[in-house]
């Protein structure tokens, strides 16, 4: 049989018999029609069909703890001497680290006593000290990293991995005096994101979030954790352009919830992005020195005229730092689902999954992570999350 004629018959006869609009195609059917072999799983007007995924506790691959470095005035961006040499604090970036790193090295950069060229030391090798040694090697600068670690071992290696440039940066108390620093730092970083995207293994790309309530979505979301303060909402009131506003979805959508949202998100995909940074900064000439300071006094110690110390969480223990209020957060990565193109989060489950491609990273909130710098893992935290994340999922999917 010629294949375009047998096509065009078996359409008609499966037309006339109400089989197309029904989905009840046989393999064969579906394969002449050059339709996939699978049903693809329910649709989303103007989004297409959702991809189905697993979940079970057996598909963990890993479950970490990372500390968020929480400062209620915001983040420590400063010029102090220390034993006689100039050190430039960067740190103190709480949930919106990996978000705000670029804008916030650039303004760590402007307070360095010292033009390039020539050398700079900086401490710490996470989110904010490798952006920050990048774009101080761009500037000019001969750059040394000296850190205890870093990735894929570091702090930010163990974070979400999403654009949250507002995500407990400051206090609503002192959010006022933080904001024109914050809107530039966010700006910057936006920019620089936007030059990232569409590269061998997408360190950086868009995705698209479906977030499910039980009740109306308020105006802005709220965090789970007892005892939390009020937090600005910078990116809401000053910067909306940069994270694009969340699409209601009409009654007839696929989701096991009354209230369901779209929304597009900025995903870092940290283990690609991660090892991006420590390439470009080691290809320019970076070193990296494994090293552990103990005291302000070991600044003093270094060969570079000028240290910038992006210590993170790290700065509490070493500079005796108090204003940093640990946030504990635990995540679990699934196996990776290659084609993956969307995230679920659930307000009533307390659960978020964000499809990474090097894994699926299952979010939640505990009661008490405002104040907790514990960093031992609770896995029934998370085999608790990929549970609820289970019975979303098979809501969902059936
Ligand atoms: C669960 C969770 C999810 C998150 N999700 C997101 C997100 O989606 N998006 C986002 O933007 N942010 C997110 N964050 C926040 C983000 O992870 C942090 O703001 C960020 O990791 C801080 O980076 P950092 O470089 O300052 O700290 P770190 O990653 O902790 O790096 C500190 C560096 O300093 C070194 N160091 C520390 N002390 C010493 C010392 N005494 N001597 C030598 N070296 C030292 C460490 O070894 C390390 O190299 C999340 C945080 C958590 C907990």
């Amino acid at each position: 049989m010629d294949a375009q004629l047998g096509r065009r018959s078996l359409l008609k006869s499966l037309g006339g018999a109400g089989l197309l609009a029904s989905g009840a195609l046989s393999p064969l059917a579906r394969a002449m029609m050059g339709a996939p072999a699978q049903a693809p799983g329910p649709w989303v007007r103007g989004f297409g069909a959702l991809q189905p995924f697993s979940v079970s506790p057996d598909r963990i691959i890993a479950m970490n703890v990372c500390t968020r470095p929480f400062r209620a005035e915001g983040p420590r961006i400063a010029l102090e001497t220390l034993a006689g040499k100039p050190v430039v604090h960067n740190y103190g970036h709480g949930g919106s680290g990996w978000s705000l790193s670029w804008g916030s090295a650039a303004e760590a950069l402007a307070l360095v006593p010292q033009a390039p060229p020539g050398a700079l030391a900086v401490v710490g090798c996470g989110a904010i000290g490798l952006t920050t040694a990048l774009l101080a090697q761009r500037q000019g600068f001969a750059v040394t990293i000296y850190a205890k670690e870093r990735p894929p071992y570091v702090r930010s290696s163990y974070a979400t991995g999403v654009w949250s440039p507002d995500s407990r940066i400051a206090t609503a108390e002192h959010g006022p005096a933080f904001a024109a620093q914050w809107l530039r730092m966010a700006r910057a970083s936006h920019r620089r994101f936007q030059t990232l995207l569409g590269l061998p293994g997408h360190p950086i790309e868009y995705t698209t979030m479906f977030e499910m309530a039980e009740t109306p979505f308020s105006e802005v979301g709220a965090h789970g954790s007892r005892d939390e303060p009020a937090y600005p909402h910078y990116s809401r009131d000053l910067a909306p352009e940069l994270s694009p506003a969340p699409l209601a979805l009409a009654e007839g959508h696929p989701f096991p919830a009354p209230y369901v949202r779209e929304r597009r998100l900025m995903l870092f995909n940290i283990s690609a992005y991660s090892r991006l940074l420590l390439e470009d900064f080691e290809r320019r000439g970076g070193r990296i020195v494994t090293a552990e300071l103990s005291g302000p006094e070991d600044f003093a110690r270094m060969d570079e005229p000028t240290v910038v110390n992006c210590t993170g969480y790290g700065a509490r223990t070493l500079l005796g730092d108090e204003s940093l209020t640990p946030v504990r957060g635990q995540t679990a990565k699934l196996m990776p689902e290659p084609g993956l193109n969307y995230g679920l989060r659930s307000r009533e489950a307390k659960v978020s999954v964000y499809p990474r491609r090097d894994g699926l990273l299952v979010q939640t909130a505990g009661e008490n992570d405002f104040g907790d710098g514990s960093e031992a893992l609770r896995p029934e935290e998370s085999f608790g999350a990929v549970e609820r994340l289970s019975s979303l999922v098979s809501a969902l999917h059936g």
